[in-house]
C-alpha cells in the first residue's frame, strides 16, 4: 500500500488560509504526491497536536498566528535565519525523526515585494506596523537588502522597543508606539499587525507615506483590506496585500519538504483571477 505524504498548516483562526490550494497547486505542478491540510490549534494545544501530527506520520507542517513563536521552541533544531528570528513557520521531519525549525516568511516577502512587484528596497525607509512572529522574520531580510532604516510600531510599544533592540547590531532600527510616528514619513510601510483579520487599522498619523511610497500588507483578503484602502487613499504608489508573499513563503517551504521548487508565478496568477472584482 503505498501512503501518501501528509503536511499540514496549523493555526487559529484557519478557515480562511489558502495554503492547503496553494500547496495542492504545487504538487499538480511538481507531480508531488502529497496531501496538505488546514487544521486550527488553539496556542494551549500546540505541543500535543504537534506531536500527536508527526506520530501520526506526519512530515511537515506550516505555523501561522499566533503559533510562530511556539513552533521556535518546539523545534529541536533550527536554521540560522529561523534562530535570529526567534519564529518558525515551516517545521520538516528530518531523517533521523528530529524536527527543522525555518523561517520563510522573510524570503517570501522580499521575493514578492522585488521579483513580482518590481519594488526597490536599497537606501529605502521603511516601517513595520506590528512586532509579533511575522515581524520578526522579516527585519532581517530587508535590513540584508540594504534599507535606509526600519521603524517598528506597536500597540504595546515595550515589544516593539525590545524586539528592535535583538536587532540593533545589524543595521538602523529602532521601536516606538503608534504616537511615536507624528511628523514622520516612510517610503515603505507594511502593515505586520494582524488588524486585518478583524477589519480594523492601527491607529497612524496623516501625511506617514511619503510621495510614490508603496504599502503592502502581510494580511490578504478576497476583497481590499482595510489597510490596503488606508494605501490607496494615502495615494501611495502600489497598495498591495500579501498575496503573493504567501504563495513565496509557501514555495520554499515546499523546497524544503520535498526539494523541488515550484514556480509561483502562475500560482499567484491564478489566485488573484479568482478574486472577486
Ligand atoms: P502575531 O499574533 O504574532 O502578532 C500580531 C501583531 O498585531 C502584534 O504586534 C499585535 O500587537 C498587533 N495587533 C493585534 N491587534 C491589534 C490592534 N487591534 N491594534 C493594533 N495592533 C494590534 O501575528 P503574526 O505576526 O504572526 O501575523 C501578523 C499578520 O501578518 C497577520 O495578519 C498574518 O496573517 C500576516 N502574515 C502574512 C503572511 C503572508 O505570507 N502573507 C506571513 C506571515 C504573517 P501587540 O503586541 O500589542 O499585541
Amino acid at each position: 500500500m503505498t501512503v501518501i505524504d501528509r503536511y499540514a498548516v496549523f493555526g487559529n483562526p484557519i478557515k480562511h488560509s489558502k495554503s492547503p490550494r496553494i500547496h495542492k497547486l504545487f504538487s499538480e505542478q511538481t507531480e508531488q504526491s502529497l496531501v496538505y491540510e488546514a487544521q486550527e490549534v488553539p496556542a494551549e494545544q500546540f505541543s500535543s497536536a504537534v506531536k500527536t501530527f508527526f506520530a501520526d506520520g506526519g512530515k511537515g507542517l506550516n505555523c501561522t498566528i499566533p503559533l510562530k513563536e511556539l513552533a521556535w521552541a518546539f523545534a529541536d533544531h533550527k536554521t540560522a535565519r529561523a534562530h535570529l528570528a526567534k519564529a518558525v513557520n515551516t517545521l520538516a521531519l528530518q531523517a533521523d525523526g528530529s524536527i527543522l525549525g525555518d523561517n520563510t516568511d522573510g524570503v517570501g516577502l522580499i521575493t514578492d515585494l522585488i521579483s513580482n512587484h518590481g519594488i526597490k528596497l536599497t537606501d529605502r525607509k521603511v516601517l513595520i506596523l506590528g512586532a509579533g512572529g511575522a515581524t520578526r522574520g522579516i527585519i532581517k531580510p530587508l535590513l540584508e537588502q540594504s534599507v535606509k532604516s526600519i521603524v517598528i510600531a506597536n500597540r504595546t510599544l515595550e515589544k516593539a522597543i525590545d524586539l528592535a533592540n535583538e536587532f540593533v547590531n545589524l543595521g538602523n532600527i529602532v521601536g516606538c508606539g503608534f504616537e511615536g510616528l507624528n511628523n514622520q514619513q516612510f517610503d515603505l510601510i507594511l502593515n505586520a499587525t494582524s488588524t486585518s483579520l478583524t477589519g480594523q487599522i492601527p491607529p497612524l498619523p496623516a501625511n506617514l507615506l511619503s510621495e510614490k511610497g508603496v504599502c503592502y500588507d502581510l494580511a490578504y483578503s478576497n476583497e481590499p483590506t482595510t489597510f490596503v484602502r488606508w494605501g490607496q487613499k494615502n495615494n501611495a504608489l502600489k497598495s498591495l496585500d500579501g498575496l503573493g508573499m504567501l504563495v513565496e513563503q509557501a514555495a520554499e517551504a515546499f523546497f524544503i519538504w520535498r526539494g523541488v521548487r515550484p514556480i509561483t508565478e502562475p500560482v499567484i496568477k491564478l489566485l488573484n483571477d479568482e478574486r472577486p472584482r
